[in-house]
């Protein structure tokens, strides 16, 4: 669309009543209609390839890291020996991406509802998934992932819930049923992590996971990372699990990510323990 006084043509999230974030369409390479959504690939030139999913950025070449290596990253070292691993969402393959580049990762369950969010972004958008598609190590799924948690054996040491906001197809994976198969799922000393929203603009969000989460986990809380295109403010993502990942210490997540010999760009060691460090704002949102 056009908006006045700004050259060129415009995609303008229809998150929020009050706020609004618009990127720039340098080139649109596809726009068109899954079953469930409708979805775009456009370039920009400040975030390289942009995929929207119903006008709500989903993912960016540009800025991807710092969700998909916080996602990925810190629950697994925390974990320690994580080896079987179940994505839910994450239809760009971004998160795939990330967690495969853990050796000792023997297995991958991702679940996703849109088969056409895979088939385009395989095409339009290859350096997200960077190849873990052909990774014999993922079992990719396509199907409903609450419907998926809720027949599933388990078994899982990290969940990670890459899932859209709470409105059209993920909205059913923000509800308590989920939550609970999702826990049931665990392996014992599992952990579950979520994306949450920006907790200045969706702090409903955050609370009613957090109140699931503590009914459900000895240790619940949340982490943040400042992702550029969602807008707001820091991004949280909910952690639970009735293990005590969370307490390891900084010297033990420098051995574990230097043995798992990975490069990242966001990803530190100390990034992750200050990442569960919560502003006054948001840990008031948690009940
Ligand atoms: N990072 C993005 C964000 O914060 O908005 C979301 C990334 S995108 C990969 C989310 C994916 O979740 C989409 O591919 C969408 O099709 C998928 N999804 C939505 N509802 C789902 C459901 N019920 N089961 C499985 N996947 C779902």
């Amino acid at each position: 669309m056009k908006i006045e006084g700004l050259k060129g043509d415009w995609v303008t999230e229809p998150l929020h009543d009050d706020f609004a974030q618009s990127l720039r369409v340098a080139r649109m390479l596809y726009d068109s209609k899954t079953d469930h959504q409708r979805i775009k690939v456009f370039e920009n030139p400040t975030f390289g390839r942009i995929m929207t999913l119903d006008d709500v950025v989903q993912t960016t070449e540009g800025d991807n890291f710092i969700y998909h290596e916080m996602l990925t990253h810190v629950p697994i070292l925390a974990h320690g020996a994580a080896r079987r691993v179940c994505i839910v969402g994450g239809g760009d393959g971004g998160m795939a991406r990330e967690v495969l580049r853990h050796k000792t990762v023997e297995h991958v369950t991702m679940v996703e509802i849109d088969a056409g969010v895979v088939e385009f972004c395989r095409e339009y958008m290859p350096a997200l998934s960077a190849g873990a598609f052909d990774d014999p190590r993922l079992n990719l799924v396509i199907a409903d992932g609450a419907a998926f948690m809720r027949e599933t054996d388990g078994g899982f040491d990290v969940i990670i819930v890459d899932s859209t906001d709470p409105i059209g197809p993920g909205e059913v994976l923000f509800t308590d049923t989920f939550y609970g198969h999702a826990k049931r799922a665990l392996a014992p000393g599992g952990i579950l992590v979520t994306q949450n929203g920006v907790p200045f603009l969706q702090g409903e969000e955050l609370t009613n996971t957090m109140r699931a989460f503590k009914a459900l986990f000895a240790d619940a809380t949340c982490y943040l990372a400042t992702i550029p295109t969602y807008a707001g403010g820091p991004m949280a993502f909910g952690w639970g699990t009735d293990g005590d990942a969370r307490q390891v210490p900084v010297e033990e997540l420098t051995r574990r990510f230097a043995a798992a010999g990975i490069d990242t760009d966001y990803y530190t060691p100390d990034v992750h323990k200050g990442a569960f460090a919560l502003p006054g704002y948001v840990r008031r949102l948690i009940p």
